[in-house]
């Protein structure tokens, strides 16, 4: 087993990493391979973070799971496979393996930090001086301080569920840490909230049989993005059998957690599930750390604020990932952390300017069918460069896949390309239909680089694909 230290081994450590999550453990691990000497205080027995524990792996994981039902339950019978049609899943024995599998994963970071030299010191960490950190021992075994010369805040956030006193019951609901802790699925659940979560917690549940609710404050999902993936998505999952409630406030809930639930609209809707799920946003894991008493200003929400290079407002102390407020991805997590370390221990005349660029980042939403993007929405685009200067390219069609499923099975499939200026510079890339979370890495790739359309275009197809219509738009 890995060893987890419970008391400092040396007097000053070059590099403190408060949070073994994505962050933390991507610029913990860099800094340990340029020789110095570092220590990450994660707070739970479990490294990885929320992407390993609660987010990005087991989501994907039951968005698979899903994924399959719905090619067996829809799909199948089109390509003539008979007596598989009724197949059902089993969340209550997945469940166990599923988190076998996450267990493993938290070894094999636990085997990383002890390879590469990273202590791995286990309690709640607290700044209690601007180069030293009070460490709580779990199950009450007392605290520790470590001293170090650079000090990384990667605490990450967590799930918002409204204050009983906004709305009466509001406690009653699970968030989506509690969504991997259901040890069967629900008949019936009701999701509040219209982002990432709220729209793939609700597309898994819908896709596996359960009865799936979802209350929107607006008239589409995902009102952040651009408005054509908006415009699609939303009829959508109502078309697959979400029962969606627009301009919907939750008010109050009545009943017994594990049982019944009444959920009470501002329409006089009253909504009967097992489980109410929030999923309204997430918030900074600041509260109680002493950072602003250490003068480390955080903004009105508690995110860490930093400049472009990660530093805090006290030298020395830096903050990356989800604390920090911006793009909450663990791959951005994960960039900004290896980059500080790059920045501060690596070799100057390669990396003494590293850091991340927040331009272009790539993202994906695994909803039924997946959506990809990057870069400018249309009216982004439109407000920086003006109408006249902006070009749109749009293709709806059904991939192959579906021309052998039943017509109501048939997903739609619609690609979008932004282009600026007369050289039509691709500024912004949205895409939703089966496959766009993997066709979307390598044309983020084209975008970094600022590609344009004629570059598209004088990209040859790869047939028969989906992927090939971004370079065939007209
Ligand atoms: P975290 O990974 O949250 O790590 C912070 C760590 O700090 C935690 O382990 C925590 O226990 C520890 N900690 C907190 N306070 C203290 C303290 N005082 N002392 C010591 N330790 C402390 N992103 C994607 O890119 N793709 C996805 O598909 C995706 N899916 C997601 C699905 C869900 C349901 C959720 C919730 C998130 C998802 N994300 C996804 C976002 C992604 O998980 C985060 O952006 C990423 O984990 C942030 O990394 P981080 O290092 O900033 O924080
Ligand atoms: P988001 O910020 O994505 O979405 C929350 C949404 O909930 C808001 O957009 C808002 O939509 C709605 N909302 C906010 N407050 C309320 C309220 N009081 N009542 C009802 N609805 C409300 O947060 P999530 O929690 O979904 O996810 C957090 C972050 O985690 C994401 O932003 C993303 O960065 C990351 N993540 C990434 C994933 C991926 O990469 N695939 C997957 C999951 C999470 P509106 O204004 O329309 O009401």
């Amino acid at each position: 087993m890995p060893p987890v230290f419970d008391k400092p081994t040396v007097e000053k450590y070059d590099y403190i990493v408060i949070g073994g999550g994505s962050g933390g453990s991507g610029s913990s691990r860099r800094a340990a391979s340029y020789g110095k000497k570092v220590a990450v205080v994660e707070a739970t027995p479990y490294l990885g973070g929320t992407c390993v524990n609660v987010g990005c792996v087991p989501k994907k994981i039951m968005w698979h799971a899903a994924d399959l039902q719905d090619r067996i339950k829809h799909h199948t019978s089109g390509y003539k496979f008979s007596g598989v049609q009724n197949a059902q899943f089993d969340w209550a024995s997945f469940k166990p393996q599923r988190d076998a599998y996450i267990r493993r994963l938290n070894g094999i970071y636990a085997t990383n930090f002890d390879k590469e030299g990273v202590e791995n010191h286990q309690g709640r960490a607290k700044l209690i001086a601007k180069d030293t950190v009070e460490v709580t021992r779990p199950d009450g075994k007392g605290t520790y301080t470590l001293k170090g010369d650079h000090i990384t805040i990667a605490v990450g956030g967590q799930p918002i569920i409204p204050d009983d006193k906004e709305i009466p019951g509001a406690s009653l609901g699970i968030n989506s840490d509690g969504f991997f802790d259901l040890p069967e699925q629900p008949k019936r659940v009701a999701v509040v909230g219209a982002g990432y979560i709220a729209v793939e917690l609700a597309g898994i549940f819908n896709a596996l049989g359960t009865e799936t609710h979802l209350l929107i404050r607006g008239e589409t999902v995902l009102r952040t993005f651009d408005p054509t993936l908006q415009e699609v998505l939303t009829p959508w999952m109502e078309k697959i059998g979400v029962n969606l409630h627009k301009q919907t406030k939750v008010v109050k809930v009545e009943g017994e957690k594990g049982k019944t639930l009444t959920v009470h609209t501002d329409k006089g809707d009253k909504i009967e599930v097992d489980v109410l799920l929030w999923a309204i946003g997430r918030k900074a894991s600041t509260e109680g750390m002493g950072l602003e008493e250490q003068g480390i200003k955080l903004d009105k929400k508690g995110d860490v604020v930093v400049d472009e290079y990660q530093n805090s407002s006290v030298k020395n102390i830096y903050a990356i990932g989800d604390v920090a407020g911006k793009w909450l991805l663990t791959p951005v997590a994960i960039a900004a952390g290896r980059r500080l370390s790059n920045r501060l221990f690596g070799p100057q005349d390669k990396f003494k300017d590293d850091h991340l660029s927040y331009d272009n980042i790539p993202t994906v939403v695994f909803s039924h069918p997946p959506i990809g993007t990057v870069g400018q929405t249309e009216p982004e685009a439109r407000k920086q460069y003006g109408d006249e200067n902006v070009t749109i390219y749009k293709s709806s069609f059904k991939s192959l896949y579906f021309s052998q499923v039943e017509e109501e099975h048939k997903e739609p499939t619609v690609y979008k390309l932004i282009c600026a200026g007369p050289e039509e510079k691709v500024v912004g890339l949205h895409i939703i239909g089966a496959g766009s979370d993997e066709v979307l890495q390598g044309f983020a790739v084209a975008i970094k680089m600022g590609a344009t359309k004629k570059q598209f275009d004088d990209t040859v197809a790869i047939h028969p694909t989906s992927g090939e219509e971004l370079v065939t738009l007209r």
